[in-house]
């Protein structure tokens, strides 16, 4: 059957997000031992990391705004080391994602691989995070024109791996499973959700990381985005 449509992750497909979180972890906690000179870094940035697993789940697809939960990040991590101040942790939460924003890099191939693909293909885009956050993002690197449809789990109630996001993206662009593939890094979310939901699927993995047993795995498996620009041949090979 024919490709019609590609569906894309964000956050490590799209986007490189790998050199964000350390410089807006020391800027949130900058703002807070200028208030509170006795925090350490070292006690900070563990508590940092202790409060980004306790809300994973909130992430996925919380009614909640990114902002909101940033702020409820910084004020939990305040109160791990003592400190019950929200008015403090929402300017440590400010902090932390105007920084962790300002490290935020497209990957260098995807103008080019997205300008290739225009016009060839209906474009869209899958994400799991809270909308407002998602779509900043998209807007600061022009991204948004660029995808129709645009679904995000924190705008439907639905996350990844759940089939009902990728079942819902599909029925906006108005293809079958089989026209569509969906591109992206997450073994978890995105191709056992993408595969549940009887996509072709394409597995970024720049990292060049082993895969776990995972049945059915990914159609492709890629080292980039550029090599979905041989998708047809590759396809025809299969
Ligand atoms: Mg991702």
């Amino acid at each position: 059957m024919r490709l019609r449509a590609i569906f894309f992750d964000l956050d490590e497909t799209l986007l490189d997000t790998s050199g964000c979180r350390p410089p807006a972890v020391e800027a949130s906690f900058r703002v807070a031992a200028r208030a509170y000179p006795w925090l350490e870094f070292e006690a900070w940035r563990r508590a940092s990391e202790e409060v980004k697993a306790e809300m994973h789940d909130l992430w996925l697809n919380s009614p909640n705004s990114g902002a909101e939960l940033l702020r409820e990040g910084s004020y939990r991590i305040l109160k791990k080391l003592g400190i019950d101040d929200r008015e403090l942790a929402a300017q440590a939460s400010q902090a932390y994602y105007q920084t962790w924003v300002s490290h935020l890099k497209l990957f260098s191939e995807v103008p080019e691989v997205l300008a290739a693909l225009r016009g060839q293909y209906r474009l869209g885009i899958i994400s799991n995070g809270p909308s407002d956050l998602q779509r900043y993002k998209l807007k600061l690197f022009d991204l948004e024109r660029e995808f129709d449809p645009i679904v995000i789990s924190g705008e439907i109630g639905v996350a990844k791996p759940d089939q009902k996001i990728f079942r819902y993206a599909l029925e906006r662009a108005g293809v079958s499973p089989e026209e569509a593939l969906y591109v992206g890094d997450s073994p978890v979310y995105d191709i056992v959700g993408a595969k549940g939901a009887g996509m072709m699927m394409a597995w970024v993995n720049r990292a060049k990381t082993p895969l776990e047993n995972l049945d059915p795995g990914p159609d492709y498996t890629m080292n980039d985005l550029r090599e979905l620009l041989e998708i047809e041949s590759r396809k025809a090979q299969k």
